[in-house]
């Protein structure tokens, strides 16, 4: 290990995700094994304004690992956008001898560490913990595993009272800008449907489509739709839609909301938390600064912070293209 690094604190920022507590374990315990201390910071931003510090050692994040949420709270601080704020941040972590800092959460979370970093000259390293899966430089977010587990055993409990009354669902997924979420939950829970920000369906298309799937011989459906999708109505102005547009459907509404945020990470999540905590620690201590850690091909690799924000991730064409072929 090449840096004087002797001090690491982790955060976690903005929305929780599942899997978040598994990388502040990673984190904690890669700290241990190579001898460095380590500093847990509550409340994100705010708290490292606040000096809401404590130190952890291996012993502090025992029993965490099937826990969903965060044991160091999220916050969303809007005193560190300013640069008032981030000086406060600079003097804590100076104060406390603290010589890198590990952000565990989404891209906004990400320019604030990107920002600290040019201003102070301060090494950071990202661990993308989102369940939305919108970030560049990781095919899998934290979270995201979780979150399509969540959401397909709730389309398999919809799905059976669907079928018992020949009824059509609108299921709402988290998803405001992208549609991985729906797109992934669509194909694993057998939506008929799948409406994503990507791609403009057009109420027309959705209800032909529908009146096909009937005449095919469904006597139910479920159309998934991401937060954001592209039609340009909200889930229940839609239903409203298909009530005028076709006979014979009893049409409703399930939002999700934030359940899908929660739960016990899956087998993969944990895997995954484990071993971007540790790339981000080694990386750290290797003398690498400002990049998020990724898992790209199967391999824990790194990419740079900026690289990160303004990347976009693409939708999955084949993926659209199984959706179709599945609804036939
Ligand atoms: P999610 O994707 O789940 O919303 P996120 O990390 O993108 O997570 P944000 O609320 O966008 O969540 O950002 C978290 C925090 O990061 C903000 O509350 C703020 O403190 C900090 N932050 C975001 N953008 C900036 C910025 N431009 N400058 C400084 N700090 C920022």
């Amino acid at each position: 290990m090449t840096s004087n690094i002797k001090k690491i604190a982790v955060l976690t920022s903005g929305g929780d995700s599942p899997g978040m507590n598994v990388a502040i374990r990673s984190v904690v315990r890669t700290c241990a094994y190579h001898n460095v201390e380590c500093v847990g910071v509550y409340r994100g931003y705010q708290g490292l304004m606040e000096g809401d510090f404590k130190q952890m050692d291996a012993r502090s994040v025992r029993g965490i690992i099937n826990k969903g949420g965060t044991i160091l709270k999220s916050a969303r601080s809007n005193e560190f956008r300013t640069k008032e704020g981030r000086i406060k941040a600079h003097q804590q972590l100076r104060d406390a001898e603290i010589g890198g800092l590990v952000v565990i959460g989404g891209d906004g979370s990400f320019t604030g560490a990107l920002i600290f970093n040019q201003e102070f000259g301060f090494p950071v390293m990202g661990i993308p913990g989102t369940i939305d899966n919108d970030i560049f430089g990781t095919s899998h977010t934290l979270g995201f595993d979780t979150a399509l587990n969540t959401v397909i055993d709730a389309i398999d409990k919809i799905r059976d009272t669907a079928s018992s009354h020949n009824r059509l669902f609108f299921i709402e997924v988290m998803g405001r800008d992208v549609g991985h979420i729906a797109l992934n939950a669509g194909i694993a829970g057998g939506a008929e449907e799948i409406l994503i920000p990507e791609e403009d369906l057009g109420l027309e298309r959705l209800v032909e489509s529908l009146n096909r799937s009937r005449k095919s011989g469904k006597s139910s459906s479920i159309v998934i739709v991401a937060e954001g999708d592209k039609i340009g109505k909200n889930i229940f102005e839609l239903k409203d839609y298909v009530d005028e547009n076709m006979e014979g459907y009893d049409v409703r509404v399930s939002v999700l909301g934030h359940m899908q945020r929660g739960g016990s990470p899956s087998c993969f999540d944990r895997v995954l938390a484990s071993r971007m905590g540790v790339k981000a620690v080694e990386s750290m201590l290797n003398g690498q600064t400002n990049y998020m850690v990724g898992l790209m091909d199967g391999k824990m690799e790194l990419t740079p912070l900026d690289n990160a924000i303004k990347g976009k991730t693409k939708i999955n064409l084949e993926l659209l293209r199984v959706s179709d072929i599945m609804s036939t």
